[in-house]
């Protein structure tokens, strides 16, 4: 097969093959593309020789053979097997855990310290007060899976109802906020700016639907991040893009990242690391998270 494409090849788009110098050459690929004889063209005071009796036999040949379902078909790579959970919202086999249940222990505040916030069971709370929780592993591009809870009792309005948010690329180092944020909030029926709403790329992409589902009832992020790539002088070379699936329906389709986030300002990028910390943002609200889980990619 890689025979008759090379042949193909060679003969549609390569202005300089004029042939084949021998019979003997012309006939074997005559085989190989089910048609008989030869036929001979001369240029230049030479003789070259094609499969096939004519030039028209060939081109059909050609057509007969690029309708066959095997020209299409690549076998190499396979992909490799990874063994998905029982359901949906389960860590597949290659995925890191970063929560599941009972422990911090893949997650300090910003200085380094332990992570202060509250475990329940199979679920942690913000502390509110005790700062944003930064993962001890760091990543560049990635897939995603966190659930949340916004508080059941509405206290507030607006940004002040559920806030959180997860963050991309945050750098430890940097003072403030640093990295790409994916907003958590309490959006179901609250009103607030739309591109700081729940699953906004917060201040820069309106989500493409309100997916929220009522305070105090668990919901997913499924997130696909691309992370951007900066040339040695620290120039950007490619932004970040960022796909979202909110209670798996999708609000974000593969959207360019404009910098990292700013809450005043417009957002612009920073030269970093390709692999920083993934943060969780003390808003303080006490919104909960379970069941988070990252794929390199
Ligand atoms: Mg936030």
């Amino acid at each position: 097969m890689i025979s008759l494409l090379l042949l193909y090849s060679f003969i549609n788009f390569q202005s300089d093959f004029k042939g084949f110098s021998s019979k003997d050459e012309a006939l074997y690929y005559s085989k190989i593309l089910d048609c008989d004889g030869y036929f001979s063209k001369d240029e230049d005071g030479k003789t070259f020789f094609f499969p096939c009796k004519s030039q028209l036999e060939l081109e059909s040949a050609f057509q007969e053979k690029e309708v066959e379902p095997k020209v299409t078909e690549i076998w190499d790579p396979e992909p490799e097997a990874v063994y998905p959970g029982k359901t949906f919202r389960e860590a597949p086999s290659d995925a890191i855990v970063l929560f599941s249940s009972n422990n911090l222990d893949e997650w300090v505040h910003k200085d380094g310290e332990e992570a202060k916030w509250n475990i329940e069971g199979d679920y942690f709370t913000v502390n509110p007060g005790s700062g944003d929780i930064l993962t001890k592993k760091s990543f560049g591009s990635c897939q995603l899976h966190v659930e949340f809870r916004t508080p059941s009792v509405i206290v507030s309005s607006g940004q002040g109802r559920g806030n959180s948010g997860v963050y991309f690329m945050e750098n430890p180092k940097s003072p403030g906020d640093s990295g790409y944020e994916i907003q958590v909030l309490d959006s179901y029926k609250n009103r607030t700016y739309s591109n700081g709403q729940a699953g906004s790329v917060y201040k820069q992409h309106i989500p493409l639907v309100n997916a929220s589902k009522e305070p105090g009832e668990w919901q997913s992020y499924d997130i696909i991040f691309k992370a951007p790539i900066f040339s040695e002088k620290g120039n950007l070379e490619s932004p970040a893009y960022i796909t979202v699936f909110h209670n798996g329906v999708l609000i974000q389709n593969n959207v360019q990242i404009q910098g990292y986030v700013k809450y005043i300002g417009y957002p612009e990028y920073k030269a970093h690391p390709p692999k920083l910390p993934l943060k969780l943002q003390d808003h303080s609200n006490k919104v909960s998270y379970r069941n988070i889980w990252v794929r390199e990619l």
